[in-house]
């Protein structure tokens, strides 16, 4: 069931009510003990037996709440969870007058005791009724006073506590019930209007909570609509870049079949034409390559793909597979691994791809003369990965943009290197995929560092040196 105000209202009411029930059980513990004390320390005659009486049926009736207020459907309506508590609360003041008349009458200090009743009916009922039970235990006090001044039902003495029949006195007994009618008046009074503010406040709650509530399943909804519609994108471009790929390869042998010469001369100026066309197909064919790692790194990897990989190893195969590239670039290329394996668990061609975007980056925008680093450190189950140069850097404004895809800096555009915009794109795809984090700090002019934080085992160096500890 949807939850509402007036459900968290009920349910709220309920869990006073069970409050309410385990305080009474400190009440019982009270009156037992009280009986103790003044009999064993303070040597005040008490009519034990109807006190003990009172106790026990305090007890008693509060279990039969309890099991009510569990088991009885009386409790589940708001109507029925009110009338429950209200009887409790009568109940309540019934025993405590009970216990107030076999000890001593209004000549008890413990009349004050009135006044708790009091602060727990305003948190458990509306404000009329709050007023009702004052008034309840005003005619129960004022009842017993008159009753015991008049004879009606005897006046048990506190004997041992109080020297002189106080409860006949007039003044004094009229001065008691005044001053308790009027603080009870007044705590109503007080607690009514501070829990009305407070149940106030709890509404407000509840419907700001109902309203946010509502916002994120409008949200997760839009989030749902979103992916569904980029899973759609996803699949398109898959598609086409998939279906442009073949026809270009195959444009792209054709061209090299013409441009060497194997199906007759050409003239230098066509085979300039064709050479440019050439590049264009290569442009081509890496952007679809680009498309369809991209779309294919989106779609999370089926978890039967996933295996123990170590990063040293991809490293240092990257480095191999670049050195020729770096060299023809005249940037010198060094890669900085711990000795022992750091072991991360997914698929190796993924890991590759990322290293290879990012290093093909680093040597594709340092000039010549740079210098490119790959380093990797593991700290305790994060393998931190870096790529750093000395190249041309990325201006500030446009760091947080070459990740979206497409996206090419100024200063790269300018430079007239190719490039599709997709790689860091795919880079920053991946490490999503392995939960992992990416950043980028670079000065324009002053080179670039990419690091990317991957969660992985425990390393071995660690393992070995166990249990001796790190
Ligand atoms: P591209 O194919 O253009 O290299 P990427 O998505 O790999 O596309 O990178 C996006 C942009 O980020 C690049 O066009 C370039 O502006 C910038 N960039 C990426 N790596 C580096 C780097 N190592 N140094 C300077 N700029 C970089």
């Amino acid at each position: 069931m949807e939850p509402n105000s007036h459900n968290v209202e009920l349910e709220e009411l309920r869990d006073r009510i069970s409050w309410l029930i385990r305080l009474r059980w400190v009440a019982v513990l009270g009156v037992l003990v009280t009986i103790w004390v003044s009999r064993r320390f303070l040597g005040v005659h008490l009519e034990v037996t109807p006190l003990f009486a009172i106790a026990i049926a305090l007890a008693g009736y509060n279990v039969v709440f309890w099991i009510v207020g569990k088991w009885v459907p009386v409790a589940t309506s708001e109507a029925g969870v009110s009338y429950f508590a209200n009887f409790q609360i009568a109940l309540d003041l019934l025993a405590l007058t009970g216990f107030i008349h076999f000890s001593g009458g209004i000549e008890n200090p413990f009349i004050c005791y009135y006044v708790f009743h009091i602060v727990i009916a305003s948190i458990l009922l509306s404000r009329v009724a709050t007023y009702l039970q004052v008034t309840f235990a005003i005619a129960l006090l004022v009842g017993l006073a008159l009753f015991e001044a008049t004879g009606v039902i005897r006046h048990y003495h506190l004997r041992g506590f109080i020297p002189t029949e106080l409860y006949q006195i007039r003044t004094y007994m009229f001065g008691v019930l005044f001053a308790i009618g009027t603080m009870l008046y007044f705590t109503a009074f007080m607690a009514t209007s501070i829990t009305s503010r407070l149940r106030r406040r709890e509404a407000e709650i509840v419907r700001l909570s109902d309203a946010l509530r509502k916002h994120a399943e409008d949200l997760s909804g839009t989030y749902e609509a979103l992916r569904q519609l980029e899973g759609v994108r996803s699949d398109y471009l898959h598609r086409v870049a998939h279906h442009i790929r073949s026809p270009l390869a195959t444009v792209e042998r054709m061209l090299a079949v013409v441009a060497e010469g194997r199906t007759g001369q050409l003239s230098s100026r066509a085979l300039e034409m064709l050479e440019r066309a050439r590049l264009r197909v290569r442009d081509l064919l890496s952007l679809a390559r680009d498309l369809l790692v991209l779309s294919r790194t989106r779609e999370a990897p089926p978890l039967g793909e996933r295996e123990v990989v170590d990063l040293v190893t991809i490293i240092r195969d990257a480095e191999a597979d670049f050195r020729e590239q770096a060299s023809q670039a005249s940037v010198a290329l060094t890669a900085d691994c711990p000795e022992y394996p750091v072991e991360v668990t997914g698929d190796p061609e993924t890991l590759k791809e990322l290293l290879d975007n990012l290093v093909s980056n680093a040597i594709k925008y340092t000039p010549v003369g740079g210098e490119v680093r790959i380093t990797l450190e593991q700290k305790v189950n994060l393998a931190e990965l870096s790529v750093s140069d000395s190249g041309i850097g990325i201006p500030k404004d446009e760091q947080d943009q070459v990740f979206e895809e497409f996206y090419r800096a100024a200063n790269a555009r300018e430079l007239g290197k190719e490039g599709t915009g997709l790689g860091l794109s795919i880079v920053k795809a991946i490490v999503e995929t392995f939960d992992g984090r990416l950043s980028c700090e670079s000065e324009e002019g002053g080179g670039t560092c990419f690091r990317v934080a991957l969660p992985c085992q425990v390393g071995r160096s660690r393992r070995e040196r166990a249990p001796w500890g790190i």
